[in-house]
């Protein structure tokens, strides 16, 4: 059947993909039933869950601004330019993301990003969220789609047949399995051993920011570290990323002593910025963090799988709601296309896994990076040498970490050119060898013979605003 024969469809998670998704499909003319678990997060006090703020970047506001949202998103957003490390001592050391102004990742408030996706979705008046809705389990047949819902308090199970539906459910999806036993796929999820609490930094007397406003703050302590995104109140929300187990971990801080003593010896620049350090390291849960992959996010014309219940990613890059916003600028790009609904998710199979694999594994690089490398002079001299480079190469050195964050080339490209260019630097930058004094233009033919042909054809003007 041609999707536009049938212009209803069911979406299981009304998180942040699912609710964009949502807005897409609903300004295409479909109807859309939206089923959410939770209650409605701008009636009630629930958080909208895990971290208080996430970095939006190039994939993020691409599909924001495909639905007119982009602005209003960025509005309360804060530009982060680039991450400052804070060593042992209370050293500071800056490191700009791009070498363009423009070049930057914004910080925003996942709860209002949640909050302003919902009610874009009911504004397009054709989207019906079912909050209280919680899928538990799912059959999925050629003839449809058969769900089981509750409420999670103990009321009537509600059952429901459907011709297909979409789970945009996250990390712990209940589509998922359905969805690969029925197409005979498979799945691995797995599961950091490290865990994550957040803490915060209040503002001010006079509203204002006790640290800088536009950097990722980082405090890289090799097994473990601490980082901090700005809040558009001129707060700070920190996460502590620590081992679950071992000398440095969740599981040796038993007590307010422990951890207070924990972060005199490895924070105590944060000491007195903190707010109610020992109360809220003890009141706030440890979130966990999985990596997600599937052979497959598809199951016939039944059943599709997008962002976090397709690819769930540690947070290390700031790309996994990117990463999801971009499924739907895919699909929404695919939909256009006018390709029936088998084809519309046997694409979005074909098209995104490599992709979702790639940035999954880019980042679990980038938080080894983080933890270990961001300190550590041999890095920051590849670092100096990269950045001269991208100034003097525009368009034939792109890093990596402008390709993920600042273009919408392939995570697949992305991964490929950053293989070949930490090889590249790790050869010319050899330890003593000051970054700044280094002859760039005898590198120039390297760069085109090795590294410029990976980004060339994807993006043969360099890096656009
Ligand atoms: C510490 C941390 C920091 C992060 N920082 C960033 C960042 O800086 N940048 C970035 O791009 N990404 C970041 N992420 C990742 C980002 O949070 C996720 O990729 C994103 O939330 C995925 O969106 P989603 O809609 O797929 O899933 P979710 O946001 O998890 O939404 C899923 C929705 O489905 C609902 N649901 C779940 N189960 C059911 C069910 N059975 N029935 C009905 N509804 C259900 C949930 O209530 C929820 O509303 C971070 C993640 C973590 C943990």
């Amino acid at each position: 059947m041609s999707v536009s024969e049938n212009r209803s469809i069911t979406l299981v998670g009304g998180g942040l993909v699912g609710s964009l998704l949502a807005t897409g499909l609903a300004r295409r003319g479909f109807d859309v039933e939206l089923l959410e678990r939770r209650p409605d997060m701008r009636k009630s006090q629930h958080s909208a869950g895990r971290s208080i703020n996430l970095a939006v970047s190039a994939r993020g506001i691409h599909a924001l601004r495909e639905l007119g949202l982009a602005d209003e998103v960025l509005s309360r957003g804060i530009p982060m330019k680039g991450r400052i490390m804070h060593s042992p001592s209370g050293e500071l050391t800056y490191q700009p993301y791009g070498v363009e102004d423009w070049q930057c990742i914004y910080s925003i408030s996942r709860g209002e990003l949640n909050k302003q996706l919902l009610t874009a979705a009911e504004r397009t008046g054709r989207v019906q969220v079912e909050f209280e809705s919680r899928l538990k389990s799912t059959r999925l047949q050629a003839a449809g789609v058969e769900l089981e819902l509750d409420s999670g308090d103990g009321s009537p199970v509600r059952r429901l047949k459907r011709a297909r539906v979409i789970g945009t459910d996250g990390s712990a999806s209940a589509l998922r399995r359905a969805t690969l036993d029925r197409a005979s796929g498979h799945c691995t999820e797995d599961l950091l051993d490290y865990g994550y609490k957040e803490l915060t930094i209040l503002p001010g007397r006079n509203g204002e920011f006790r640290m800088d406003r536009n950097a990722l703050h980082i405090w890289p302590r090799g097994n473990f570290m601490l980082i901090a995104l700005p809040n558009f109140d001129g707060s700070f929300t920190c996460t502590l990323f620590l081992p679950y187990e071992g000398e440095l971990s969740f599981a040796r801080l038993t007590n307010p002593a422990e951890v207070r003593g924990f972060f005199e010896t490895h924070f105590a620049d944060t000491l007195p910025l903190i707010d109610d350090l020992e109360g809220t390291f003890f009141a706030n849960p440890t979130g966990h963090m999985v990596t997600v992959r599937c052979s497959t996010w598809h199951a016939g014309s039944e059943s599709l799988l997008l962002g976090d219940a397709a690819h769930a990613i540690v947070p290390f890059f700031g790309q996994g709601m990117n990463s999801g916003f971009e499924d739907c600028t895919e699909f929404f790009a695919a939909l256009d296309s006018g390709l029936a609904w088998k084809d519309l998710f046997s694409h979005m199979s074909r098209t995104r896994v490599d992709n979702a694999n790639a940035i999954a594994q880019m980042a679990i690089e980038n938080f080894l990076e983080m933890r270990d490398r961001v300190g550590d002079a041999q890095f920051l001299r590849e670092k100096a040498l990269e950045k001269r480079l991208q100034i003097r190469y525009p368009l034939d050195y792109i890093s990596r970490y402008s390709l993920v964050s600042f273009s919408r080339v392939p995570y697949t490209v992305a991964l490929e050119a950053g293989i070949k260019q930490a090889g590249f630097l790790r050869s010319v930058c050899e330890p003593g060898l000051d970054p700044a004094q280094m002859d760039i233009e005898a590198l120039g033919p390297r760069i085109l013979a090795e590294i410029a042909p990976v980004t060339r054809t994807h993006l043969p003007e360099g890096l656009k605003p």
